[in-house]
């Protein structure tokens, strides 16, 4: 028989992230679902501090959109909304989506809290159109997201399915942190860029060419990891290439020149004509 306190201490019971015994071995394109739990997604805004990254970024992504003549953006990985709402305060047409429910629930209560009502679609990049509904200007893929496909099949997938859910005239954004430093000298960052709320650590535990996961580490001590895939630069600008993107221009660091040669973030426009 059940005993008046079994459905609430079930209610409370936060699942926490998930790994292998050995997890260096969690090497998969679904397993960011194990990752993003809640207690974690809580955190995340912690982790990339909106105000901080605000004045990090600038107004890169809008300027660049707006010069670019573009209006519809898809966020393919709106993750807590940061760039959803920087893009509705600007005047965009947003679109969210993200494969992570607890992501888009607290990306809707980001926005809510910020005078806004997000359009939100969970969706995952493999099934994108299946999900989505209608051609964008842009789709933007930011906050080093596609780091999380573990294998190529998934990642020209994924950029196949952005690739079509643009406009004829489209353009896709996407970041990516700078993996090739990582990889050769095994430096993670110079700077803040992001990963900048105050007293989060964020560094790499392990790097090799097929993982870099990293651990984070929170004010109160609470320890959460993500088990990445390092791209590298010239790999991703030739696989865009590869799936019908016709231009590849990449800029260091939230910058509009290519000046600072060892970025910490790669940003990749690739226009569809
Ligand atoms: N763009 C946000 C930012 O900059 O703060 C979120 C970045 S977070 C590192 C990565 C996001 O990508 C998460 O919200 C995650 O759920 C989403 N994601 C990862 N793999 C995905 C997939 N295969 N399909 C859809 N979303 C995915």
């Amino acid at each position: 028989m059940n005993q008046p306190n079994d459905t609430a201490r079930i209610d409370t019971i936060e699942p926490e992230q998930s790994y292998a015994d050995n997890p260096l071995e969690d090497r998969s394109t679904d397993h960011y679902q194990a990752e993003y739990v809640q207690s974690f997604v809580e955190k995340w805004d912690e982790l990339i501090d909106w105000d901080r990254r605000e004045s990090s970024e600038g107004k890169f992504f809008i300027d660049l959109l707006r010069r670019l003549g573009k209006r519809s953006v898809l966020d393919v990985a709106t993750g807590t909304g940061f760039h959803s709402v920087q893009l509705l305060r600007a005047g965009f047409d947003v679109t969210s989506a993200d494969g992570n429910a607890e992501m888009l629930s607290k990306a809707f209560i980001n926005a809510r809290r910020r005078g806004f009502v997000l359009r939100t679609v969970p969706a995952d990049w493999r099934w994108l159109n299946r999900d989505i509904v209608g051609r964008y200007d842009a789709v933007i893929c930011l906050g080093n997201s596609f780091t999380h496909l573990f294998s190529e099949r998934d990642r020209r997938r994924a950029l196949a399915e952005f690739y079509a859910a643009l406009r004829h005239d489209g353009v896709l954004i996407l970041d990516q942190r700078n993996y090739d430093r990582l990889l050769d000298s095994g430096v993670a960052t110079k700077h803040a860029y992001y990963y900048c709320g105050e007293a989060v650590r964020a560094e790499p535990e392990h790097v090799d060419d097929g993982l870099a996961r990293f651990r984070y580490e929170f004010p109160d001590k609470s320890v959460y990891h993500l088990n990445m895939f390092p791209l590298r630069k010239r790999y991703v600008r030739n696989l865009m290439k590869e799936v019908g993107f016709q231009d590849v221009t990449t800029y260091g660091d939230f910058q509009e020149t290519h000046a600072n040669l060892d970025p910490d973030f790669f940003v990749h426009v690739a226009t569809k004509e």
